[in-house]
């Protein structure tokens, strides 16, 4: 069993080119997710100079981790839309996300892209009784906007529901190959792309952004933050305005493709698409979605995938997803030259390709219909300020809790906390009987870590950042590592 996501096997990412000199462009655009590539591929000869910088290799953020179902059928969206905004509201987004689909359908067709993109219809169901009348309501309002819906109570598995509805028009793919070609096109299309290359700090001199990485510096006169979390902006994700969502993922070998993606209306979330490629076809089983400050035990969390599902897989992984709430992304301008795209709400492949459409035609000056559904700026959903205490708690909890090491009792005996030099640190002694030492801290706000036993990684039980073995940032909030060394 690999403990990582079955995306990343085989997948050719082509060459690295890492910035090797001072550069100043009219476009930067910060990290090298769906957001970032899909945003540099729409200013393809737009007479700007453009570049891209990623800290890792491309796609290896949260897109290498994503189930990469294309769908609008995304949950209860429309009634939640519907109900906490208005039906227009609703519509806007509806017609957004099946733009969204459509751009990728035309990228792959214009670009031959192959990246095992099928068509199958996505289905929505349930099987408790109470959440019958949740699809119910899902469904007149998805036909109310003209979509053809059909209703069952079996699943093209053969998996018997108590209700399910489907609709057609929508795919899967594998987000990784997609990612890898559009990386391809854009350095045919002269725009650069710099990988191993993290941004540490952003300053404004004069009319210019000055972005700094640890040898070089960027200016450019616009920024496009595709972070997936926007940290350089403090503190725009309150928790007034999202939570963090973590989910755990198994794939494994199946005899066949069927074609058909799959997700329940109710907490625990249970997923199911299929994939193929090279001749092998695989069921891919997403399950229990959490937020990361509440049942942050992964180890269990990964058992309760295997036991729920009654299987074994041949990839395992978690991913963390931006949950906003007002259930609309934030896509666009928070001054006239910076931009971001970030709280997908667990939808990214769709609504990272509608963010590369809007923030590039915001960059151009071009209207676009989504622009003020979207706006980043936008007031708080004060009915959902309820859950505020709730958050808050449950991150006060995951801090005080992370504190006295009460989850010492999770691990097995190659893990160990320690004190060195004064400082907290944390050691994983691997198969070989080598230590990897990391300090026992996230530099975000200061929360102990978690080792993820499964995935080999420490996590952080309050915001969701992640780190290597040895300590290297994988993901945010923190932008900063926690290797240890030795004199420090
Ligand atoms: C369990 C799960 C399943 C999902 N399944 C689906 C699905 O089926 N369909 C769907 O539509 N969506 C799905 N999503 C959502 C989707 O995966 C994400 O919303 C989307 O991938 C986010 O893309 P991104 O480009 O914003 O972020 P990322 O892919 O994380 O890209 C951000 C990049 O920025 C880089 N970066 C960060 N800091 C710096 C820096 N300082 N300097 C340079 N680079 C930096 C990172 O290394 C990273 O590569 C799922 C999410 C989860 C959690």
């Amino acid at each position: 069993m690999k403990n990582d996501s079955i995306w990343k096997d085989n997948v050719d990412l082509g060459e690295i080119e890492e910035l090797n000199k001072n550069l100043e462009v009219d476009v930067l655009i910060i990290g090298g997710g769906i957001t970032g590539l899909s945003t540099a591929y729409h200013l393809i000869n737009k007479d700007l100079k453009v570049a891209l910088v990623e800290k890792r290799r491309i796609g290896l953020g949260i897109t290498s981790k994503t189930t990469g179902k294309i769908t609008f059928l995304q949950e209860n969206i429309y009634s939640k839309l519907n109900k906490y905004h208005d039906e227009k509201t609703a519509k806007l987004y509806l017609d957004s996300q099946i733009e969204a689909i459509n751009i990728i359908r035309n990228t792959i067709k214009q670009n031959k892209i192959k990246c095992d993109f099928y068509k199958v219809d996505s289905f929505l169901f349930t099987n408790d009784p109470n959440k019958i009348k949740l699809i119910k309501d899902e469904k007149e309002i998805l036909e109310k906007f003209s979509i053809k819906v059909n209703e069952y109570t079996e699943l093209p598995n053969k998996d018997k529901v108590k209700y399910a509805i489907s609709v057609s028009d929508t795919y899967v793919f594998h987000p990784l190959k997609y990612l890898s070609e559009l990386k391809k096109i854009l350095k045919k299309n002269n725009i650069p792309i710099y990988e191993n290359t993290k941004v540490e700090s952003i300053t404004k001199e004069n009319d210019l952004f000055v972005c700094k990485t640890n040898a070089f510096s960027i200016k450019s006169k616009k920024v496009v933050l595709a972070l997936h979390y926007p940290y350089f902006i403090f503190p725009f994700l309150t928790p007034f305005k999202t939570t963090l969502e973590k989910s755990y993922i198994g794939a494994k070998k199946c005899p066949s493709f069927l074609e058909f993606s799959a997700i329940n209306t109710n907490k625990p979330t249970e997923s199911i698409r299929y994939h193929k490629d090279k001749g092998n076809s695989y069921e891919i089983n997403l399950m229990s979605s959490h937020n990361i400050a509440i049942k942050n035990n992964d180890s269990k969390n990964f058992e309760n995938l295997l036991k729920s599902t009654n299987s074994n897989y041949d990839y395992m992984w978690s991913n963390i997803d931006i949950i906003t709430n007002d259930y609309l992304p934030y896509i666009g301008k928070i001054d006239n030259n910076l931009l971001i795209g970030t709280g997908y709400n667990t939808w990214g492949m769709t609504n990272a390709t509608l963010a590369g459409k809007v923030l590039s035609d915001s960059i151009l000056e071009q209207e676009n219909e989504y622009i003020e559904l979207l706006n980043p700026k936008r007031g708080m959903n004060l009915a959902k300020i309820i859950n505020f205490p709730i958050i808050i708690g449950s991150s006060i909890k995951s801090f005080i809790g992370s504190k006295i090491n009460k989850n010492k009792s999770w691990y097995s005996d190659n893990i160990k906390f320690e004190t060195r030099d004064g400082k907290n640190i944390a050691i994983y002694i691997d198969e070989e009987g080598k230590e990897h030492i990391v300090y026992n801290k996230c530099p975000h706000v200061k929360c102990s870590l978690i080792f993820n036993e499964v995935e080999k990684t420490w996590d952080c039980p309050c915001h969701g950042s992640r780190f290597d073995l040895d300590g290297r940032c994988i993901e945010g909030p923190s932008n900063y590592d926690i290797c240890y060394k030795k004199d420090s």
